[in-house]
């Protein structure tokens, strides 16, 4: 049995593809102490490990995030500021507690220059893609970056202090989305990740973290019978979600198509900024997304890399809209492997989702190719595979390490 430190990001996508993996890693024997915000306690004590809280301090820094990370050059300056901020109750942790070994998601790199700093075996857990360099210079993505060019000074600036203040190698932009740890454990399959054959065994492809099934709320759902009319999905995730004029516009596409719809807004929208909601839709904040897949014969997504594993899990086509961060490398994969179309935000009009919609529900292609990424995804291996890499790689070092 080892003890290990896991320096998680705190935000839903992030922590919950971890938890499957951790509790993995308990119930063979290692101790897990999962550093997150207060929000998450319940959920990591629930899988067996101990809870510790980044604190007050990350939690300001978090705050005054909210709602601006998809600029994902000021998310970078960032995920340095909160390091800057953490970092010395981290090491004050590391030396009372004296971990075996370090797991850190890939956008919490100070779990990163912690173990750089107390030269411990490091693990990276990477809930989105990993990307290429070739990937972020693609004109869709590029353009979220370029908005956070005025960033790139101040966090040269803060990259050179950290690394004189814990001697440890100055981090470049390009290695917050590209990584460079030994092992990197990736939660999707080799054939859903994009340019894979670049990546070497330091990437572990484990699948996603499917959530469990669940008929809450389903009940007063009205769904239509499977092979009777087409039933359409849309949502925009949980975070980037409060876009009426989006959902006004599905409503205008739908209204009198003839399908049913069921909408997700999350919660930041007003509800009677929705215009006269048609009979065939349901509207709710939040609904059991997989149980809605599981009868969508189509999938309006915003391409966050958890919505969209799990349609590809069940085989659903995408219409995908990214609204920011990742999301739109997201959905050039999805358009690449054939699962979907990737349609602009700034091109969401009725007419246009009126053709696509009709387009992908009369070619079975979409659904075809989408149920192929799927069954990759199911054969990845898992929470099991990932612990079994971890463990091997843990050992290892610390034979190394004379441990
Ligand atoms: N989700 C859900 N019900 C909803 C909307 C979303 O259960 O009404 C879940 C969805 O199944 C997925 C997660 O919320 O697991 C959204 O994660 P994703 O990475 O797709 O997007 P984010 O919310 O991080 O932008």
């Amino acid at each position: 049995m080892s003890k290990m430190f896991f320096f998680g990001f705190p935000a839903h996508g992030h922590i919950n593809p971890s938890l499957p993996l951790v509790r993995e890693l308990v119930q063979r024997g290692e101790q897990v102490i999962y550093y997150a915000s207060d929000e998450f306690k319940e959920k990591i004590e629930r899988v067996g490990a101990q809870f510790r809280s980044y604190g007050e301090k990350s939690q300001q820094l978090h705050n005054e995030l909210e709602g601006k990370h998809g600029n994902l050059i000021l998310l970078s300056f960032y995920i340095l500021k909160i390091g800057q901020a953490i970092l010395p109750d981290a090491i004050n942790d590391l030396e009372t507690d004296k971990p075996d070994y370090i797991i850190y998601d890939s956008m919490a790199l100070w779990g990163k220059f912690a173990a750089q700093m107390m030269k411990l075996p490091a693990v990276c857990s990477n809930t989105i893609f990993v990307m290429s360099e070739k990937r972020l210079l693609n004109p869709k993505v590029f353009f979220s970056f370029a908005q956070g060019l005025p960033y790139v000074f101040p966090f040269f600036l803060l990259s050179r202090r950290l690394a004189a203040m814990y001697q440890i190698p100055r981090l470049r932009l390009r290695q917050i989305f590209i990584g460079d740890a030994d092992l990197t454990i990736v939660y999707t399959s080799r054939c859903f990740q994009p340019d894979s054959h670049q990546l070497d065994k330091r990437y572990r492809f484990i699948g996603p973290s499917i959530p469990g099934e669940s008929n809450l709320l389903c009940k007063d759902m009205d769904f239509p019978a499977k092979g009777d009319i087409p039933l359409i999905y849309i949502s925009l995730g949980t975070v980037f979600n409060n876009n009426t004029k989006f959902y006004n516009e599905c409503i205008r596409a739908y209204k009198n198509m003839e399908c049913r719809v069921i909408m997700s807004v999350g919660n930041a929208i007003d509800l009677s900024a929705l215009k006269d909601i048609p009979k065939n839709f349901t509207v709710r904040r939040h609904v059991p997304q997989m149980e809605v897949l599981k009868r969508a014969d189509l999938f309006i997504t915003h391409g966050g890399m958890n919505s969209v594993s799990e349609a590809l899990f069940l085989g659903v086509p995408m219409i995908v809209v990214p609204m920011a961060a990742d999301q739109p490398i997201v959905a050039v994969r999805v358009k690449e492997v054939g699962a979907g179309i990737y349609l602009k935000k700034g091109k969401v009009k009725h007419k246009r989702l009126q053709s696509l919609s009709a387009h992908i529900l009369s070619d079975q292609g979409y659904k075809r190719k989408s149920k192929a990424v799927g069954d990759s995804l199911r054969a990845s291996g898992g929470p099991t595979y990932g612990a079994d890499e971890i463990i091997a790689y843990k050992n290892r070092q610390l034979l190394k390490l004379g441990g």
